[in-house]
């Protein structure tokens, strides 16, 4: 049995994946068709489309986590209500966007369309795995802030990925073993990088050319 949804008029099967109730109307991809003014508002306030919004309501959160990186909707409507004010968004990490605006930036930044680096320094042998929407400016940049310590860095390998973010959180837990934290100062203050790792260049490279392959 299938219900056409009134918003995009397609048909899905009549059930709880694709509906939040019998009543429904809306169905759950059309997520903006359940927001409310002030939520929408809030919404265009902070960049996300309405188009990044499933309707999430009573779902367990691994549930909606699965369904909305299926197809890529990074905000979800009709959530339990948060502890502190009773709002009813949540971003995909099951955080409330309302609450901590910051989660909202971190999302985004998982989605954007960007370049994941290696970078290798010569003298020290090490490798930096990191995302940017510019590599010869973050090559720059990098040795003039001097990351890590470090001021001869090359950029050796990128590639434009989807989910940049993503991608480099992936390739950087491939590499945890090998982490190395080194002190630098960055605006006048003691920084530790987290993005520099201690293992062969074949290593790192064979890693970054698998999700390469896989296209993500
Ligand atoms: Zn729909
Ligand atoms: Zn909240």
């Amino acid at each position: 049995m299938t219900r056409k949804c009134i918003n995009c008029k397609i048909e899905f099967p009549n059930s709880i994946d694709y509906f939040r109730n019998e009543t429904a109307e809306a169905c759950r991809q059309c997520g903006d068709y359940y927001l409310t003014t002030s939520q929408r508002q809030f919404l265009e306030n902070h960049q996300i489309y309405v188009k990044q919004v499933f309707d999430v309501f009573g779902l367990q959160k691994k549930n909606y986590q699965q369904k909305m990186n299926a197809i890529d909707k990074i905000i979800g409507v009709g959530a339990n209500p948060c502890r502190a004010f009773g709002h009813t968004l949540k971003m995909l990490s099951g955080h409330c966007p309302q609450c901590n605006t910051h989660h909202i930036e971190f999302t985004l930044r998982w989605f954007d369309n960007k370049f994941v680096y290696l970078a290798f320094s010569q003298k020290t042998q090490l490798i930096k795995i990191g995302v940017t929407d510019n590599i010869i400016k973050r090559e720059l940049s990098l040795n003039d802030t001097n990351y890590g310590n470090i001021n001869d860095w090359k950029i050796l390998k990128s590639n434009l990925f989807k989910k940049a973010g993503q991608v480099e959180a992936k390739i950087q837990k491939e590499l945890i073993r090998h982490r190395v934290y080194r002190k630098f100062i960055k605006d006048y203050k003691i920084v530790y990088s987290s993005e520099i790792f201690n293992c062969d260049l074949e290593t790192a490279n064979s890693i970054l050319d698998k999700y390469i392959a896989s296209n993500l």
